[in-house]
């Protein structure tokens, strides 16, 4: 990712101009119970692996020391530490979801007409952290495939702003015979899962309004485990995956640091994700405004609200980029809009997935080269062109290395 850019993007407009609607933003939460990076990583998870393709992810992601599913879920669901949310144990004595509220409470206080689901396989996130607020809950019984079906009946005959699914039998797989990579019984409750997955992914892509639909996918879990337990302040109980994925968050993995000290290494986790930033990205993309007074300890990953215009995949098409690379630095964009006078002079500006202004142009149509600046790095960036009788076009940039 650290290249210069050094592409030519050939960027033909052809299309007339297109039915613009804003797609709504929605949210798909995957919590897999007891789940280690390392072994996720070595399990084979085709579907796991799109959504990384398709987003940021992080195997070096962390929770903190008190690596219980109470205390697990309840952080990633309020975004707080459990100093603040109170739970301890997977009694869930002592919780303040008064104070701190899981993300079911915030989305409905914010929005009521947004609808909420809960799935849940470890019935207590349903009763005790779900119940109270949410739209509807599935009461299921303790299988995979379960879940499942219940998350394929929520996207084919409901509509969820925000569908939260937890699986729980690679957890029950790790306490029965190991939270290990080298574990086949673990590895197979990790593929089971990652197969769930794919069915219910095909199902929301199937839904007749996804078109006009923005989802993200975050995937994470409560901890993972040692032997066949956990609770205890290991590395290996504390090491969770972060996954953001969705057609507008950059890709990107999230690597720990690494510092040479002497002849050993040490590894800085300070940057990576959180258990606790799930929250924050989920409302982040649901462009719920995060008060802060609510004293929340997550951060958004990778997620950045926006509204996003339905046409784009129809641009995407005419996208055409250059490779390999004619030139060494810089790059330009030539930009031709069939149904505009070529005198006339359009208003550009391109964005990276932040928000952030990175280019402002006013071109001439039919022969208008943009030199993009030098120091883009490859990724994906927003393109808005306005005409000069204020259509604006939207559509998404691929830079490649
Ligand atoms: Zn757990």
């Amino acid at each position: 990712m650290k290249t210069n850019l050094s592409t030519i993007l050939l960027l033909f407009i052809s299309c007339t101009l297109f039915a613009q609607e804003t797609r709504t933003n929605k949210v798909l939460i995957i919590g897999i119970d007891g789940c280690r990076p390392d072994a996720l990583l070595a399990a084979h998870t085709p579907h796991i692996d799109r959504l990384c393709e398709n987003g940021t992810y992080s195997w070096d992601a962390l929770n903190d020391r008190i690596t219980v599913s109470g205390p697990g879920w309840s952080s990633m669901l309020t975004g707080v530490w459990p100093n603040k949310h109170g739970v301890t144990d997977n009694l869930f004595t002592g919780r303040n979801y008064e104070e701190y509220p899981p993300l079911f409470q915030r989305i409905e206080a914010y929005n009521p007409d947004l609808e909420t689901i809960c799935i849940s396989q470890w019935p207590f996130i349903g009763l005790i952290m779900a119940r109270e607020a949410v739209d509807t809950m599935y009461a299921i019984g303790d299988e995979t495939h379960l879940v499942t079906e219940a998350a394929i009946d929520a996207l084919k005959n409901r509509n969820p702003d925000l569908l939260f699914l937890h699986f729980d039998d690679v957890d029950h797989a790790g306490h029965a015979d190991g939270f290990s990579a080298e574990i086949p019984e673990y590895i197979a409750a990790i593929e089971e899962v990652d197969e769930a997955i794919g069915a219910v992914m095909a199902t929301l892509k199937a839904r007749p309004t996804y078109d006009n639909e923005n989802w993200l996918i975050l995937s994470s879990t409560d901890h993972g485990g040692i032997g066949t337990g956990h609770g205890g302040e290991t590395f290996e109980e504390r090491n969770i995956f972060f996954i953001a994925s969705g057609d507008y968050i950059p890709n990107q993995e999230i690597k720990r640091d690494s510092v040479q000290a002497g002849e050993t290494w040490v590894y800085d986790y300070s940057r990576t994700p959180r258990v606790v930033d799930i929250a924050l990205s989920a409302l982040e993309h649901l462009c719920i405004p995060v008060e802060s007074n609510w004293l929340l300890d997550g951060k958004s990953v990778g997620v950045t609200c926006q509204s996003v215009v339905t046409g784009i995949e129809e641009v995407k098409a005419d996208i055409s980029i250059a490779y390999p690379n004619p030139i060494k630095a810089g790059g330009s964009c030539y930009i031709h809009l069939e149904e505009v006078a070529p005198t006339t002079r359009l208003q550009v500006a391109l964005y990276d997935l932040k928000g952030q202004k990175i280019l402002d142009d006013t071109p001439f149509l039919n022969a208008s080269n943009i030199t993009l600046p030098k120091e883009m790095v490859a990724g994906i960036y927003f393109m808005k062109i306005i005409t000069p009788d204020q259509q604006v076009r939207q559509l998404k940039l691929f830079v490649t290395p």
